[in-house]
């Protein structure tokens, strides 16, 4: 009896739907929040966001970020803050996608895709510097050829989500608080979270 009652558990799982059969060619969706591969973002007219604080370097747990700021070019400013992150590198040996770097930093420089699917074969590869870590032309993640890119995991940043989440709250609904970014502009704000309505949401 047992084993019949082994065999219908087998038998079962034959005919489900397999999820894994074509991966890596094709990935399952991942949660809009999924902590991956960071971006260094841009605003719509190109200047870079990055203002060089070190705040992110500062509060990150594995201590895998380098950051040295330099005073921006009078003639040709890279930021429009008094100076620039000169030099930004992440070291993705160490990085736990804690998202921390993304909370402290006072500009939105600093988001993660949804990308974690990048593996190296020498340390230089997995440390990122600001010209891996900076968006493109159109915003995009500038992909490296170690890295498997499918679909639009660089389309929202989890920092962005966060951000424009009303979290339940009534009043933060539809509110953006997030700057425009190069490719993507404002950004609509979160939906999908169900409103409370009750007296905390009130206050
Ligand atoms: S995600 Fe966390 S561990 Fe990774 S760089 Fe940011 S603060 Fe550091
Ligand atoms: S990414 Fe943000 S927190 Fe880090 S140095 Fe640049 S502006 Fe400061």
């Amino acid at each position: 009896m047992g084993f019949a009652k082994g065999f219908g558990v087998t038998i079962r799982q034959i005919f489900k739907p397999r999820v894994t059969t074509e991966y890596p060619k094709v990935k399952r969706e991942k949660p809009e929040r999924q902590h991956g591969r960071h971006v260094l973002n841009r605003y719509e007219d190109g200047m870079e966001k990055c203002i060089g604080c070190e705040l992110c370097a500062g509060v990150c747990p594995a201590r895998c970020i380098y950051v040295r700021g330099a005073d921006n070019p009078s003639d040709a400013p890279v930021s429009p803050g008094e100076r620039y992150g000169f030099v930004y590198e992440i070291n993705y040996l160490r990085c736990i996608h804690c998202d921390l770097c993304v909370e402290a930093c006072p500009t939105e420089a600093i988001t993660e895709t949804k990308l974690f699917e990048f593996s190296f074969t020498n340390r230089q590869d997995a440390i990122y510097t600001r010209r891996e870590l900076l968006v493109d032309d159109d915003g995009r993640a500038r992909r490296q050829p170690w890295e498997l890119w499918l679909g639009g995991e660089d389309d929202d940043t989890s920092a962005w989500m966060r951000a424009t989440a009303p979290s339940g709250n009534a009043r933060y609904e539809d509110r953006v608080a997030w700057s425009g970014e190069l490719g993507f502009g404002v950004r609509d704000p979160e939906r999908g979270q169900a409103v409370d309505t009750g007296p905390e949401a009130a206050r």
